[in-house]
């Protein structure tokens, strides 16, 4: 069996208007979407989560037959994560209306024993306690890459910097790394989180594509062009669940191949905001994302003219 892929994060129920449609309680979270992402290429994906007692299962179920392992998922009584948000008219920027936690107030999550040796973990976009909660649980993470988002920033900021010592990648994007740092230049900013723990910061800029900060390099890989987009949630979450599927089934965390990783990843959110909600990425193949990293290859390709003699 190859290296286990797991994830914790939101298991929600999303309600999203979009210039083009509207969704309510749609089977949504950052968990949900890493992994339907995350298994077209790699398996096993671990999730670890919680679920309310008004939960459509089914949705849970066609994650599962794509190869998701979801013994790390309970059902508590009581209601299920919802958020509500609102995007603008060129969908470049969302408002939330509303976050209700639900049950993941209380959760406590203890692994399955067989999650303990999963060797690639990303810590979704949750409560940094259930966060640092999972990462003491792992035994031996060959690579731990984590998201938040500016509701948790405000609320647990503590507890965010404490474990960014405990990281090697942030996964953030540009609005959250200029609200966790303070600073609104996006370099800067990436450098103040690498200040405080994480190897690499990883800045999503959306249809701006998205930047990966080392110490000494920056990359950048763009946004597929794409003439229709429906729906951008969970993009990040795809992006995340391409990029560490990429590392988890080729074993290589060598600098080439984290680059390759971000190409990945920025595939597999073209395909996320192709379609309303999680549905998009129920019907993608790994050979569809293989051809659209090739196309990412085209779309940056060009040649320095020659010295003049
Ligand atoms: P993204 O568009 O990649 O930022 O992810 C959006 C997803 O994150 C949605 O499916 C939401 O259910 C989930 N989400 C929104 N706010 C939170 C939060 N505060 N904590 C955890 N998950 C959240």
């Amino acid at each position: 069996m190859s290296a286990a892929l797991l994830v914790v994060g939101s298991i929600a129920l999303d309600s999203v208007a979009t210039p083009f449609g509207n969704t309510a309680d749609a089977p949504g979270g950052s968990a949900v979407f890493f992994s339907a992402a995350g298994a077209i290429l790699h398996a096993p994906v671990q999730v670890v989560g919680v679920v309310g007692a008004d939960y459509p299962l089914d949705a849970l179920k066609a994650l599962e037959a794509r190869g998701v392992d979801l013994a790390g998922v309970e059902q508590m009584p009581g209601e299920s994560f919802r958020w509500k948000a609102k995007y603008s008219y060129d969908l470049s920027s969302r408002e939330t209306l509303e976050t209700r936690l639900g049950v993941f107030a209380q959760f406590r999550p203890k692994l399955p024993p067989k999650f303990r040796d999963a060797r690639y973990l990303f810590l979704g976009n949750i409560d940094p306690e259930l966060q640092l909660c999972v990462l003491d649980q792992v035994k031996d993470p060959a690579l731990v890459a984590c998201d938040t988002m500016n509701y948790w920033i405000h609320s647990k900021r503590d507890l965010l910097l404490e474990l960014l010592r405990h990281i090697d990648i942030l996964m953030v994007n540009d609005s959250e790394a200029r609200e966790l740092s303070g600073d609104w230049n996006i370099y800067r900013a990436a450098h103040w989180i690498l200040a405080r723990g994480p190897k690499l910061t990883v800045i999503k800029q959306g249809e701006h594509g998205a930047l990966l900060v080392h110490p000494d390099s920056v990359f950048k890989v763009p946004a597929y062009p794409l003439q229709e987009v429906f729906d951008p949630t969970g993009a990040g979450d795809a992006f995340a669940g391409g990029f560490m599927a990429h590392l988890a089934s080729t074993g290589d965390l060598s600098p080439s191949s984290l680059r390759r990783a971000m190409v990945y990843g920025a595939a597999l959110g073209s395909f996320a905001v192709e379609a309303f909600g999680v549905q998009g990425l129920a019907v993608v193949t790994a050979a569809d994302v293989r051809a659209r990293v090739r196309a990412f290859k085209e779309l940056v390709r060009f040649e320095v003219e020659a010295d003049p003699p």
